[in-house]
């Protein structure tokens, strides 16, 4: 099961190139997380400037979490193991146990390597005497697990956890990520910039207005961003194969300056 969601360092299919608009962060993630990973020696020596191991990226959903852990992981030359909590909350408490230790016994191994857990707080919310008994327990192990790494100087393993409810967190588990990124909502500018990553290889018209399709496209997330295009693209495809179908031979080129009002049109 585990070995299903692991990917070594050489077959991580996403970069810094990939990720648009978020250079701030990147920066902070490459002195704060990349560097003591790469520079492990001088960070190890004292116990105040240990890696941290246990990192927290919080914001809405679509806005790059997943492909900002795996990022670093590629660019720290990590291996990803993209951790599935339903697997962990399963009744049979027995085996869930057996697959944390599997898991954490893995990275070990495999280290340095990034522990990827999406929507980390519906496994690791704030206890309450109501959780199932497996559950509390579970949570409880995976702890003792974790701690296991901290306490571990040499140890190039990181947690990190992704979460739009980071309040809903146990305090425990915030505390073992005292690295905590937000990956918020795209601004304008940054919704420009994603549209031009996502469009940069697309035949689109050469006068695309990306400041006036960043100023249509106010709420949207990274996601809606990519879903947007690609129903623009399809949009432009049918309509050509349409055109393409009634013209049979006597085929007429199909200019392309109309896409930019179709995709304005799609974004409405
Ligand atoms: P969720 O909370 O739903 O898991 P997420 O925050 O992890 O979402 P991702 O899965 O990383 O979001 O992003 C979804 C898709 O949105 C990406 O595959 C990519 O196509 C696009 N995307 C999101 N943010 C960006 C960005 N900053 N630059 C480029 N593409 C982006």
């Amino acid at each position: 099961i585990i070995a299903s969601q692991l990917v070594v360092p050489d077959e991580i299919n996403v970069s810094w190139k990939d990720i648009a608009g978020l250079d701030h962060l990147i920066q902070e993630l490459r002195e704060t997380v990349i560097l003591p990973i790469q520079k492990r020696d001088l960070f190890s020596d004292s116990r105040l400037t240990q890696p941290p191991k246990g990192v927290l990226l919080h914001g809405p959903p679509g806005c790059g979490k997943t492909l900002i852990a795996k990022a670093t992981a590629k660019e720290a030359n990590m291996s990803f193991i993209n951790l599935d909590v339903s697997l962990l909350t399963d009744k049979w408490y027995g085996e869930t146990q057996k697959l944390a230790a599997a898991v954490f016994s893995l990275a070990v191994k495999l280290q340095p390597c990034i522990v990827f857990i999406d929507e980390i707080e519906s496994f690791l919310r704030t206890r309450t005497q109501h959780d199932h008994e497996a559950t509390a327990m579970m949570k409880t192990q995976f702890m003792s697990l974790w701690d296991g790494l901290i306490t571990d100087p040499s140890c190039t393993v990181i947690i990190m956890g992704a979460t739009n409810r980071p309040q809903d967190l146990d305090k425990a588990i915030q505390r073992r990520m005292p690295a905590m990124f937000h990956v918020p909502m795209p601004s304008e500018q940054q919704r420009d910039r994603i549209l031009r990553l996502i469009l940069h290889a697309e035949p689109t018209a050469e006068d695309i207005d990306f400041s006036r399709l960043a100023m249509a496209t106010e709420g949207f997330s990274g996601s809606d961003l990519h879903e947007l295009c690609r129903q623009a693209a399809v949009y432009r495809v049918r309509d050509l194969a349409r055109q393409q179908l009634d013209q049979s031979n006597d085929s007429q080129q199909s200019n392309n300056t109309d896409s930019e009002d179709e995709f304005v049109d799609a974004v409405r």
